[in-house]
């Protein structure tokens, strides 16, 4: 048997356990899109896959850092919180538990930024939260972004990254679609600019409200994009669907995405979308005459 025994070639780190040649921790990663190893400081800041440029998943303070001019976040509603309306079993330890896993209260981070030195109202969600899922704490941060903007005057910069509807919360989750959507209304009543950047991924009752109502919507590339899950349609119409299908590439071919960009344009994209659709308000009141 010593004749088929594998030799290592190199030896990266010794081992205290003899199992032979390891990895330090955390220096290289499985791509989720192409499934190949990558050298973790070779994606960058922008954590994007040198082999398939798949943007991996990011939290939510890594993309704003990634996005808008230094220190220039203020931070809305931070203390909104969810409530247990349907008294889900566990739903309030499984809350406490991915709030100190994720730093965060809940899977969306909103506020006022600057890009490039233009201000706009900004959200993020983080798929990081209970899969960016969306509640009433979600849904009422949505609503107040859109509304103070409203208020403001200011553009909308949305990232969504979610699974869709918090499943915990049933209806009261549900509602939330309705709710983001009259808010953006208003908003967009008022002759002011909404920007979605859909990421990885951005599913159910996210894309069917308020991911899907930007005046412009940017992608990442790689990003899952659709309502139901693929293996749902699958079943319900007894076919198999394309490897490609709900894939941001495909979408954009479909029409409902305006440009895929590259996670490391994604600032100077967003940057100059914000400046050409800002106006002032005297311009506003000035084009409505
Ligand atoms: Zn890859």
């Amino acid at each position: 048997m010593r004749l088929f025994k594998k030799r290592p070639y190199i030896s990266l780190e010794k081992t205290t356990s003899q199992n032979g040649p390891s990895v330090p921790d955390g220096m290289f990663e499985k791509c989720p899109n192409c499934k190949q190893s990558v050298y973790v400081r070779s994606m960058g800041q922008e954590r994007i896959c040198p082999h398939c440029h798949y943007a991996l998943r990011i939290r939510a303070q890594e993309r704003l850092a990634l996005t808008i001019d230094q220190n220039s976040f203020d931070e809305w509603d931070e203390a909104v919180r969810g409530e247990n309306p349907l008294g889900f079993p566990g739903y309030e330890e499984k809350i406490a538990k991915v709030q100190i896993s994720s730093g965060l209260r809940e899977a969306v981070v909103t506020g006022k930024a600057t890009f490039q030195g233009t201000e706009s109202a900004i959200g993020i969600m983080d798929s990081h939260f209970i899969m960016g899922s969306m509640g009433q704490a979600v849904g009422e941060k949505i609503t107040r972004l859109f509304e103070r903007a409203t208020e403001e005057s200011l553009p909308v910069v949305l990232f969504t990254a979610s699974g869709g509807a918090r499943m915990q919360e049933g209806i009261f989750s549900l509602m939330q679609m309705a709710k983001t959507s009259a808010a953006i209304k208003r908003h967009s009543d008022k002759g002011l600019f909404y920007l979605t950047v859909l990421t990885d991924p951005t599913t159910g009752g996210v894309t069917a409200s308020f991911a899907m109502l930007g005046d412009i919507i940017l992608a990442e590339p790689g990003a899952l994009v659709g309502f139901a899950g693929k293996r749902v349609i699958e079943q319900t119409i007894k076919a198999s669907l394309p490897d490609d299908f709900q894939l941001a590439e495909t979408v954009l071919k479909n029409g409902f995405i305006d440009q895929i960009v590259e996670r490391n344009q994604m600032r100077m994209v967003i940057s100059q979308l914000l400046a050409l659709h800002t106006y002032s308000d005297n311009k506003v009141k000035g084009d409505k005459t």
